[in-house]
């Protein structure tokens, strides 16, 4: 992958500029690019850095918004649950969580009967999935016993009995943005991070014609002309909108913020559905050896670039742990890691932000007078791929260009061609089995039809080969991140390519492997070294306060 603002050439004008690389922006600049769209996509920091790495990894239908009766937002999201396992099947896969049910009138056993069986009926196609390894089972029940024998630390008091029910899990989000983004560039997509649109270009009455672009690597400034331009900026939307409506404020979100914990305790076997004395409810997931718990749900009004996770908020979460799972003694320092982000949701109609919808919008501009600008708003990481879809058919009409049909939900991502998980894990057993089972598992699951291009780096050159971690991590991931992936700073290739640093910090010998690395691919010399470093290590400490 190239970064094409580094580029010299003028690529002209293009069919669709997409501002934004979450999982949004990645999705739409795929799915136009996908139907013979010239597309740009430009992204201020690295792909997949915000909203999109502060999921609690799931990919699932939403179960509790079934309360608020959003049916169609239920079926939508399981249906794209279906069609990720089957686009993606190295990077999502179906996990058992339990439920247990309380005494209590929202909680109760036989509210949560009826829920887990319509969501069970409205994912009526779950066990049609392409690989038949990854179909998703019905839910089960379990007596107050049985909850108690699969998780002996769930809250006992007041429970009646619960469930086993499946959802899916994304082990690494930030991978499968990324898988988006590479499915863009296969399609011809230009696409650039650190590429932060400063300004728009307006011609006469008002029309959108392109986006003043600053290359925040080099400091140059450059124009990006495009017929259309889609506003993908999650919770900094209204703020892009802002910019284009020249100080006027149009659909404003609402931001709230989620953290999330990744701790040593308490273990679970699986992952559990627990609800606060509140009635908030959160998981707690087994994750890559650790424990997940999140998340938390807080209406947010600062602005999105100065949000960070606080120490106050981590304590909140350990106490709503406490409160109800484990034996109360989770600590701060059990947790090794941290991670927050702010929920940009168009809902305004409810008090707070948890009741609030998380259902999207997508807003044809040149209503409100600014042409030839599209933003969306709000909305799922599960749903991204079908709102992707339906942005792209409104651009195909606002273009004029005769409508395709969408192919994006038949069509593996961009390294995840594999019809059958479990022969592909086989035939790299058999094929690489001078690296260990741990290092096969890792590069299969997160590099899959692109994990030969990882060893190949191994083989040819063994200071590559060195095992970073027990999960059996290699150094060549961090080579390939900055040869093949766009990886400009040694956080991108810790949080956003490898997930060295999303557990904890990986030890100072790691930290300067990766970065001796790094300095030699990109050329740093010994000051932007230290400031990597520096920065990494702010990335990967826990708030003071
Ligand atoms: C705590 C939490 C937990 C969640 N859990 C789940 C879950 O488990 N499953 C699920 O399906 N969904 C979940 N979600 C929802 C999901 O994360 C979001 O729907 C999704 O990530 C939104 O993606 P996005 O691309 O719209 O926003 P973002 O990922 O925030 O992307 C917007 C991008 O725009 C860029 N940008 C902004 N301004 C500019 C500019 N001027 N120039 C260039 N680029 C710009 C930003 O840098 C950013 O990268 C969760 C959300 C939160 C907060």
């Amino acid at each position: 992958m190239k970064r094409f603002v580094e580029e010299g050439g003028d690529p002209g004008t293009l069919d669709v500029v997409v501002i934004g690389g979450g999982i949004t922006g990645a999705a739409v600049a795929y799915e136009a690019a996908s139907k013979g769209l010239r597309v740009a996509l430009l992204e201020k920091n690295d792909f997949g850095w915000a909203t999109s790495a502060a999921t609690s990894k799931l990919i699932h239908g939403g179960l509790r918004y079934l309360q608020n009766m959003e049916f169609d937002l239920v079926r939508e999201s399981l249906r794209e649950r279906k069609i990720l396992l089957d686009i993606a099947p190295n990077l999502v896969h179906p996990i058992p969580f339990l439920v247990p049910g309380y005494r209590d009138s929202r909680r109760n056993k036989w509210l949560l009967r009826a829920g887990l069986t319509l969501y069970d009926l409205l994912a009526f196609d779950k066990g049609c999935t392409r690989d038949a390894n990854q179909k998703i089972r019905h839910h089960t029940w379990l007596s107050r016993a049985q909850v108690l024998e699969w998780e002996p630390q769930v809250r006992a008091e007041g429970m009646t009995g619960g469930s086993i029910y499946y959802d899916c899990q994304s082990i690494y989000p930030e991978r499968m943005t990324l898988a988006f983004v590479k499915s863009a560039v296969k399609h011809g997509a230009l696409t650039a991070n650190y590429a932060e649109v400063k300004g728009f270009l307006v011609a006469g009455q008002g029309r959108v014609e392109g986006v003043e672009v600053r290359d925040l690597l080099t400091g140059r400034t450059r124009e990006v002309r495009g017929r259309l331009i889609v506003n993908c900026g999650g919770p900094w939307a209204d703020i892009i909108l802002q910019m284009a409506a020249r100080g006027t404020r149009q659909h404003p979100i609402r931001r709230s913020e989620g953290i999330h914990i990744v701790t040593r305790k308490p273990r679970s076997r699986l992952a559990v559905v627990m609800w606060t004395p509140r009635g908030r409810h959160f998981f707690m997931v087994p994750w890559r050896g650790l424990t997940l718990i999140g998340t938390t749900d807080k209406e947010y009004e600062g602005a999105p670039d100065a949000y960070r996770v606080t120490r106050r908020g981590i304590e909140e979460l350990i106490q709503d742990a406490n409160d109800s799972f484990g034996d109360g003694g989770l600590r701060y320092e059990d947790v090794v890691f941290a991670y927050g982000g702010l929920r940009p949701l168009v809902d305004e109609q409810t008090e707070g932000t948890y009741e609030s919808s998380r259902k999207y919008e997508i807003y044809d501009n040149s209503d409100t007078g600014i042409q030839g600008l599209v933003t969306v708003e709000g909305g799922k990481y599960t749903t991204s791929r079908h709102l992707a879809a339906r942005v792209v058919t409104l651009v195909e009409k606002k273009l004029g260009v005769p409508g395709k049909r969408s192919r994006t939900h038949k069509e593996f991502l961009a390294g995840c061609e594999i019809p059958d998980m479990m022969r592909f894990l086989h035939d790299l057993n058999e094929g690489y089995g001078d690296f260990s089972e741990a290092t096969r598992e890792y590069v299969g699951r997160n590099y899959g039809t692109e994990s030969g291009e990882v060893f190949a780096l191994a083989r040819n050159e063994r200071a590559l080969a060195e095992v970073l971690n027990p999960e059996g991590q290699i150094l060549a991931a961090a080579a390939y991140a900055v040869r093949a992936e766009m990886a400009r700073t040694l956080n991108d290739i810790l949080f956003r390519r490898t997930g060295l640093g999303n557990v904890g910090h990986p030890g100072e010998k790691v930290l300067l492997d990766v970065t001796r690395l790094a300095a030699r691919e990109l050329g740093w010399d010994e000051a932007r070294q230290r400031r990597e470093v520096e920065a990494a290590n702010q990335a990967l400490r826990l708030p003071a306060e």
